[in-house]
């Protein structure tokens, strides 16, 4: 089978993989008819996340399972289903708790040895651990765009607004509108945020975002904390989204989110960072971090983007053949593009 593999750092190649086979009881394989481009993939081909040179790559998909263990009972061969970017064991202590997320025996597809070993989906066919937790039919009626983004991008988008308690009334804050500050719009406007004021550089995002309810404001030729004050009657935000994952970006939220507020963090850290701990202690602020429990807002999202208040297909930019994964990398890392969809 056809698969997408990492080489070198800007180096990714279209190659012959063995095919996968059921290992496990409740193993399913999914014949893959969409994949994503995520930003976590450009980690990967700028080498700042090392994986072994062969490992394909690619987290997000959609298809048709194939193949299903004994102990798979939610999906059936011949379903078309989606699943989320991680695999969870369901088991363990923070599994049994909710939090699959953090899960003991966590493994996150397309990301080499270190996140657990499991090939990437950006190919024609995948292996699918603990399929009754990662997969979902597609409901009737939503698009495969759409439900591409249920276990990834719009699970983290609603979740730096669930994990942050937005509610009705509340205004909101998106720092960086990339596709998961874009569905981090629509999740708060899905939770009732009166005003969401969402933040970027790129006028193209700004205009999404504005289409989505928010009122745009440009990072450098506007100013975000004049227009969030003039916004909240000069308290700040309620919640502050930061989907960037840069200090300066955080160090921001601190200052636009009110008293007794939360700062949400869903962009990605890996390294120390100094942020101004006693203007959060000041303004007793909440901070909520880490990577977002896809598995445990999937049936949400789904339930949200069947019913028309979450839908993320608008930011699908770019069909592209699986084969034309090399050129789609490139186009993506010049940033001339939102989400690219890899069809095999
Ligand atoms: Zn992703
Ligand atoms: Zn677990």
């Amino acid at each position: 089978m056809q698969a997408v593999t990492f080489q070198a750092p800007h180096e990714i190649r279209v190659e012959e993989r063995p095919e996968p086979e059921l290992l496990a009881a409740d193993d399913a394989i999914v014949r893959v008819t969409a994949t994503g481009v995520c930003g976590s993939d450009l980690h990967i081909y700028h080498g700042r996340v090392a994986i072994e040179p062969g490992f394909t790559i690619g987290h997000e998909y959609v298809g048709e399972v194939v193949a299903a263990g004994d102990g798979v009972t939610s999906v059936a061969v011949g379903d078309r289903v989606l699943g989320c970017f991680q695999v969870a064991c369901g088991t363990c202590f923070f599994c049994r708790r909710g939090d699959y997320h953090k899960c003991d025996g966590s493994r996150t597809f397309g990301h080499g040895a270190t996140l657990g070993g499991l090939q990437g989906t950006q190919a024609e066919l995948a292996l699918v651990p603990h399929a009754n937790l990662t997969l979902r039919r597609i409901p009737e009626g939503l698009s495969e765009d759409a439900a591409l983004f249920a276990g990834d991008v719009m699970g983290t988008g609603y979740h730096a607004t669930v994990a942050a308690g937005v509610k009705a009334g509340d205004s909101v804050a998106v720092l960086g509108l990339g596709p998961v500050g874009l569905c981090a719009v629509q999740a708060a406007r899905a939770a009732g945020a009166a005003q969401v004021i969402a933040v970027d550089s790129v006028e193209a995002r700004l205009a999404m975002a504005g289409s989505f309810g928010a009122e745009p404001v440009h990072l450098t030729e506007q100013d975000p904390r004049a227009a969030v004050k003039a916004a909240t009657a000069g308290r700040g935000a309620d919640v502050c989204v930061e989907a960037v994952g840069d200090p300066r970006a955080l160090e921001l939220a601190i200052r636009l989110t009110s008293k007794c507020g939360v700062v949400s963090v869903v962009g990605v850290y890996a390294e120390r960072c100094e942020i101004h701990m006693g203007l959060l202690w000041i303004k007793a602020q909440t901070m909520r971090t880490g990577h977002a429990n896809v598995i445990g807002h999937l049936d949400a999202v789904l339930a949200l983007m069947a019913a028309g208040q979450l839908d993320p297909t608008p930011l699908v930019t770019h069909h592209m053949p699986l084969s034309d994964a090399p050129e789609a990398y490139a186009l993506y890392d010049r940033r001339e593009a939102l989400k690219i969809v890899l069809n095999p």
